[in-house]
């Protein structure tokens, strides 16, 4: 690791005079409360530019790699590097932005020692001195700013007693470079090999799973979250939502699952044609376990899928392709964000206030047959663009095929657009995709770490990508469970020889997000904070001195920004699948599982009094094997049997428009919810009517899944079967979701239910 790795970055950048009409829109930001996010730090005034690359030191590491061909490198997700490094490299470092503070104008570093200091983000201005390690000290600490938790003396003492958090690297993998420099800007103790008795935090590159033997700390993975985030699965949570509450959830393009809803998706395509001949839609194809582009085509006609239906290994998702993207200087582009989850329970979401621009590397046109195949036009994935002999690497954080985001908000800001709009809808495309995700994270997050077993918290940094429409409407390509953290990139020097050289605009992204979640995650920091009331954690956490462990040292603001609970009482109305997976939870029984048997579910429908004369138990068995069947044969790859969490809330949903007929779908689900919560509360008090036994009758009646006799039960709700006829109607295209209601309110084997004690029910 170079020391150039610890010098405190300088920015220094003139304010551009389309700046200053974008500092103003930034206060009117951070002033208001509903639902926006202060902007980017680096939308400030000083924006970094060209200069840094410039005038910093010699930014080579030597990497060579000999005969390395300029073939598609797997840069930042998988993980891969098949080059060498014989020497660290050096790279920027921090956000901090010097200028002079009189004139304004960009001021040598070396030049000058002692300077002023603006923190980013802040507007504070702060005199100090370069220490010869890179880092900045104050030397007269302005009386405003705020010196730890308590007052200036305190923190002292406290950072005197405390001792350094721990943070264990050895699986960091591609992260290494940013955390390293993260660990170093706190001065906290890095473990590179691992340590044999417990670390504070542990830093995984891939999964949760990357090191078994974790029993308490915090690791920066939850689990299931990368089986979460495949593109299948995704767009089963997010279709959920969107059953519930089609409005909310329109940020996502209509999708189907392949192969199973290949026949949905023709008749619908087909048939959408044939109301409308103009209509001349494009679709594309993303394999399932996908990234970086791998295997995505895009397609005009269904029929150019053909070959890949009926095989379960090619699952895949189809996509309504947006054809009207923003573009910047003619250029298609998508974001990438990072969002911190920091915990499941309660919620806590933060997203970094500046992100990424992809760019393509070929002019936009809107899909024809002729340009269909053109990759460097139709898809942002930097690991293919890099590949185009167009590909921008910039020294410069606006400029270039890879920039800021917030430099991209910039030039929008002075077009006229509404950054504040923007970034508001951002933030809520963040906060409603990570509540659909919550449910089924929850079940693999009690399946590995049960109540009452030892085990570690987890939190983790998410990479969303999103696309701005031309009406600037955010749509949601997809999200990385393992977002890249490289801080440099390759560039072939000469023919065969690569070298790894610092990448400006990823530092000044990537080191600020793993700096900043790891402040957030400080178990010293998160007892200190909570005798604060919630509104004040956020405000000191981003107070400019708020040096862990190094109290009065200089650290830049949080760039990382509360969303959730900041912003509960806007979305927490969504939260209605959590609940449902609070019932899943309690009725799953044994620790461990993620599927729910057979008489778990029926204690769940007895429990509830679901069931009565007119909804035998025999029914609710055959309700069981039917979904439990189906899903089954949808998810060919899971090894354990029963129900699981997305089975159960079709369940649930089917229960539910079965009682409460004449109501809307998500009245319906809340109304059934409510009867549900009811019931096992009475019981919580000890209300003898409340809880009914297992009896042994009925327990030894209960269906195994394996069990299940193909002649016993209808198939009532098939996708392929009942679905079309439902989508036969629709004359323009539909989701899926709606027919998978459809289907199951397609029950025929189910007798009615008699009227309950609500005014709308069934009767
Ligand atoms: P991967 O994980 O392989 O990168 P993505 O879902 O991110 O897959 O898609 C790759 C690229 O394809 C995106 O970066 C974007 O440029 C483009 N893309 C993906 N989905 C759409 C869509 N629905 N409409 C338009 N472009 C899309």
């Amino acid at each position: 690791m170079s020391d150039h790795y610890v010098k405190v970055k300088v920015q220094l950048e003139q304010m551009k005079s389309s700046g200053e009409g974008v500092e103003k829109e930034e206060a009117d930001i951070i002033k208001d409360e509903v639902l926006v996010a202060s902007p980017p730090a680096s939308v400030s005034p000083i924006l970094a530019s060209d200069t840094p690359a410039a005038q910093r030191e010699t930014p080579k590491t030597s990497v060579t790699c000999r005969n390395q061909s300029k073939s598609r490198s797997k840069l930042g997700k998988d993980e891969k590097n098949t080059c060498t490094k014989q020497d660290s490299v050096p790279a920027l470092q921090g956000t901090i932005v010097a200028s002079n503070a009189n004139s304004g104008k960009p001021v040598n570093r070396k030049n000058n020692e002692q300077q002023m200091l603006q923190i980013k983000g802040t507007g504070k201005i702060l005199q100090g001195k370069t220490e010869t390690n890179g880092n900045t000290v104050p030397i007269h600490p302005p009386e405003d700013i705020k010196v730890g938790p308590h007052n200036k003396e305190d923190a002292n003492k406290v950072a005197k007693r405390r001792k350094p958090v721990t943070v264990d690297t050895f699986k960091a993998k591609t992260s290494l470079e940013a955390l390293k420099l993260s660990i170093r800007q706190l001065k906290w103790k890095e473990f590179p090999v691992g340590r044999r008795s417990a670390c504070d935090i542990y830093w995984h590159g891939v999964s949760f799973h990357d090191n078994d033997n974790i029993i308490s700390g915090q690791v920066n993975k939850f689990p299931g979250m990368i089986e979460m985030l495949r593109k299948i699965n995704l767009t089963r949570a997010v279709r959920t939502m969107q059953e519930l509450f089609p409005e909310e959830y329109n940020f996502y393009p209509r999708s189907w699952i392949l192969p199973e809803e290949y026949q949905l998706f023709s008749t619908q395509i087909s048939l959408a044609k044939d109301s409308d001949v103009s209509q001349k839609p494009t679709f594309i194809i993303k394999p399932d376990g996908g990234s970086q582009g791998d295997g995505i085509y895009l397609i005009r006609d269904p029929g150019d899928l053909r070959v890949i239906a009926g095989s379960h290994n090619k699952q895949s998702v189809v996509q309504e392709y947006i054809h009207k993207p923003l573009l910047i200087d003619k250029l298609k582009f998508d974001i990438r964000l990072y969002v911190l989850v920091k915990s499941l329970e309660p919620l806590e979401i933060y997203i970094a206030k500046e992100g990424l621009s992809r760019f393509c590397t070929e002019p936009y046109q809107e899909p024809s047959q002729k340009n269909l195949s053109h990759v460097f036009m139709h898809l942002t994935n930097y690991s293919l663009n890099v590949q185009s002999g167009n590909f921008v690497h910039s020294d410069s954080l606006s400029s270039g095929s890879k920039r800021t985001f917030s430099s991209v908000l910039y030039r929008l800001a002075s077009k006229g657009v509404d950054i504040k709009k923007v970034w508001s809808d951002i933030i809520s495309l963040v906060i409603k995709t990570v509540i659909a995700l919550v449910p089924e994270l929850k079940v693999y997050y009690q399946a590995d770490i049960p109540p009452g077993k030892p085990g570690p918290t987890c939190f983790q940094i998410l990479g969303f990508d999103i696309l701005l429409m031309k009406n600037l409407k955010p749509v949601l390509l997809e999200v990385n469970a393992n977002p890249s953290m490289r801080i440099e990139h390759e560039q072939e020097v000469s023919p065969g020889v690569f070298e790894y050289v610092p990448s400006p605009v990823d530092e000044e992204v990537k080191v600020g997000v793993i700096r900043d979640t790891l402040r957030l995650m400080d178990p010293a920091q998160r007892k200190s904070l909570t005798s604060y009331p919630e509104h004040q954690q956020e405000e000191m956490l981003g107070s400019p001195v708020r040096g862990t462990g190094e109290e009065g040292r200089v650290l830049p603001s949080m760039c990382l920004k509360q969303v959730f609970p900041k912003y509960t009482k806007q979305f927490s109305y969504l939260r209605i699948v959590e609940r449902i997976t609070a019932l899943f939870l309690r009725f799953l029984g044994v620790k461990g599982n993620m599927r729910l048997g057979p008489t778990g579910f029926r204690t769940f429908i007895r429990n509830c009094k679901l069931s009565n004369s007119h909804f035998s138990m025999a029914t609710v068995d055959i309700l069981y094997i039917d979904i439990t069947r189906r899903w089954a044969s949808m998810l060919p790859d899971s090894r354990e049997a029963g129900m699981g969490l997305q089975a159960f809330v079709e369940a649930f949903f089917y229960l539910a428009q079965r009682r409460f007929k004449s109501l809307p779908l998500r009245e319906q689900v809340v109304s059934l919810l409510e009867v549900c919560e009811a019931q096992l509360e009475n019981q919580g008090r000890g209300d003898p009517g409340g809880a009914l036994p297992e009896d042994s009758t009925s327990t030894r009646r209960s269906v195994s899944c394996s069990r299940t006799q193909p002649g016993r039960t209808q198939h009532p709700h098939h996708m392929s079967t009942s679905a079309p006829g439902q989508a036969l109607s629709a004359p323009q295209l539909c989701s899926p979701a709606t027919p998978r209601r459809a289907s199951s309110q397609d029950y025929r084997l189910h007798q009615r239910l008699r009227p309950t004690h609500k005014g709308n029910v069934e009767n």
